[in-house]
């Protein structure tokens, strides 16, 4: 029904922390870790961890227990529950890895709310270690994206299958904004306040066309998301009623009581600049390597 799509980031913005960090410290193997951090890409390089791990005698079943005492704020998952109570299509765009994401989300209740997890595959070889490889192959033609991974190339392919839909994009990081430049001016970009994501909207903001809600906690994720729903919900049926008396649904299930009288936006000098997007693109993020995505 509502006719919205909301693409979750995982690490820092779903989870309070990094997957991958926490189960590389959780588990002892920070030293190799930092060890090696700036030898390889990300991504191989956990997939290169969780070698490390399996020699140190750690398996599978240490992962997953570490993964469970992950931290990650009620509100999240209060909001994520109400989401998909609402109708909203709810997907995730990760570049941790499957195995980490789905067992996160399966142990807090709410892997039955999202339709899609897009992240790196995983899968335990024979001797029972986990392997971890990319998304996209390389090279996937974005210069602003890791090798393994182009979220804005997902955002691409979730906006040709689901044409009617508006979009709601949360993240936290320098991957993250990609896919902000191909939201479209009737979405919403709700970046992380002072995450590197936010960063780079600020400084290019020009050529992000949707409409930008900033948070900085799980409080304020759940607030302003729950609002932007409730507030499409109403627009859609307020278009609806004109055409159409009986053919619509509200957001009813959705709590938002407390939501509107708190609902602030700090950052309230964002334009929606309709300036096409490919026009000003940075050629390289300006941030230090190696950088997380
Ligand atoms: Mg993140
Ligand atoms: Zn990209």
């Amino acid at each position: 029904m509502a006719g919205i799509v909301v693409v979750f980031d995982f690490d820092k913005t779903i989870l309070d922390v990094d997957s991958d960090n926490w189960v590389v410290d959780e588990l002892g193997a920070t030293a190799v870790f930092d060890q090696l951090l700036d030898t390889m890409p990300w991504n191989i390089l956990m997939d290169r961890m969780m070698t490390e791990l399996h020699l140190k005698g750690k398996t599978i079943d240490n992962i997953a227990q570490v993964l469970k005492k992950v931290p990650i704020h009620p509100q999240i998952i209060t909001a994520v529950k109400a989401a998909h109570a609402s109708g909203c299509d709810l997907r995730i765009v990760s570049d941790a890895n499957y195995f980490f994401i789905e067992t996160v989300l399966e142990h807090f209740g709410i892997g039955e709310c999202f339709s899609e997890i897009n992240t790196n595959p995983s899968f335990v070889d024979k001797e029972g270690r986990l392997r971890i490889s990319r998304h996209h192959d390389f090279p996937h033609g974005c210069k602003l994206c890791p090798p393994n991974m182009c979220k804005g190339l997902i955002i691409e392919r979730i906006q040709r299958e689901v044409t009617v839909k508006k979009m709601i994009y949360l993240g936290d990081g320098a991957g993250d904004y990609c896919p902000s430049l191909r939201l479209k001016a009737e979405d919403y970009m709700m970046p992380r306040k002072n995450f590197p994501v936010w960063e780079l909207i600020c400084e290019n903001r020009d050529i992000v066309k949707a409409e930008i809600h900033e948070w900085s906690d799980g409080d304020e994720f759940a607030r302003i998301l729950l609002q932007l729903i409730h507030e499409i919900s109403r627009e859609d049926h307020n278009d609806n009623d004109d055409d159409d008396d009986d053919e619509n649904i509200s957001i009813k299930d959705v709590d938002c009581g407390t939501t509107s009288r708190l609902f602030t936006v700090e950052c309230n000098n964002f334009s929606t600049s309709a300036m096409p997007v490919h026009e000003a693109l940075p050629q390289t993020l300006p941030v230090a390597v190696p950088v997380r995505f």
